[in-house]
């Protein structure tokens, strides 16, 4: 991705300034991004990170047929690390909630995707770890995030009337996966990290400032330096904990931040890259928006119509 790219403002009226909403990304890897989100209203930008956590649909195992578990987990402890296994699907968009399936929640390849799992712990005495790898996906596009432990499986020796024999542990399962959204369930849950600050700003008064590096030193994040100015290294790391100001006996500098500017922070758990989680969140409040916008202008026609 080019600099260029990665800026992209979208036309929309952002803020109360009438400012453009604008994105910058900062840092983007597949599993996170930080990116600055800016001219938007603070109400916008709690609303993309809820949505980013309640609203983007993801499948997640969601029942399990155990057949088989000696393995020193509970049953239960074992469905519920299944379901928090990340499952990344190609084809996520051809899948349908079961609720709003045509096989009326019986389950069918539109819906539900199952996994196998069946493994045993070693011939001799030892143990091995299973991990997401070993579940069998019934659908090719749909694989388990990879190396995820499972459970620990362990063979021991025993004796029985001074005969060795080698007890082995298996677990042996059926896990079906459907597809949800974070506000019904965590397990839903695409993100494992979404949260923002807003822009910090920092002024510095010159004329006022005799550069006497109190308040280099006394910032925690290190970003202040004194030279022949006093200098902001990289405004996006400050705290707003605003220790400089309190230090500055001079009233020479000040910390504020940007009503309508705001640093995200988002990690995706696996089951999307996480920039296409952040622009799939987007997609989800504009469907909302939409569908609130068509409940507006049908009241406000009824009103009309009754006066
Ligand atoms: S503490 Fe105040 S006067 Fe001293 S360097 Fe910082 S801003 Fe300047
Ligand atoms: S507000 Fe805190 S983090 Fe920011 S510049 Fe001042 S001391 Fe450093
Ligand atoms: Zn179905």
């Amino acid at each position: 991705m080019t600099a260029r790219d990665r800026r992209a403002g979208s036309g929309e009226e952002g803020s109360e300034r009438g400012a453009a909403m604008e994105v910058e990304i900062l840092e983007l890897t597949d599993m996170e991004v930080k990116f600055i989100l800016r001219g938007v209203e603070p109400s916008f930008a709690n609303a993309l990170r809820r949505a980013m956590l309640t609203e983007v649909p993801k499948l997640a195992i969601d029942e399990v047929n155990i057949y088989e578990n000696t393995s020193p987990l509970f049953d239960e402890i074992l469905a519920l690390r299944l379901a928090l296994i990340p499952l990344r699907a190609e084809n996520i968009d051809e899948f349908v909630f079961p609720e709003e399936c045509e096989c009326k929640g019986e389950g069918c390849g539109f819906c539900q995707v199952s996994f196998t799992l069946s493994a045993q712990s070693p011939e001799s005495v030892g143990e091995r770890v299973v991990y997401s790898d070993e579940l069998i996906s019934s659908d090719e596009k749909v694989r388990p995030y990879p190396n995820i432990p499972i459970v620990k499986l362990i063979s021991r020796e025993t004796r029985i009337n001074g005969i060795k024999t080698i007890s082995r542990q298996s677990v042996m399962l059926e896990a079906i996966a459907r597809l949800g959204v974070g506000k019904k369930h965590a397990k839903w849950q695409p993100a494992t990290v979404c949260g923002y600050k807003n822009l910090p700003v920092i002024e510095i008064d010159e004329k006022k400032c005799d550069l006497c590096g109190k308040c280099v030193e006394e910032c925690p994040k290190q970003i202040l330096e004194a030279t022949t100015v006093l200098r902001v290294k990289d405004e996006k790391l400050c705290s707003l904990c605003k220790l400089c100001e309190d230090v500055c006996d001079r009233d020479a500098i000040k910390v504020s931040y940007d009503k309508n500017s705001f640093i995200f922070n988002v990690e995706s758990d696996g089951s999307y890259d996480a920039w296409e989680l952040v622009l799939r969140a987007a997609r989800a409040l504009r469907g909302k928006y939409v569908k609130l916008a068509v409940v507006v202008a049908e009241v406000a026609e009824r009103t009309k119509a009754l006066a």
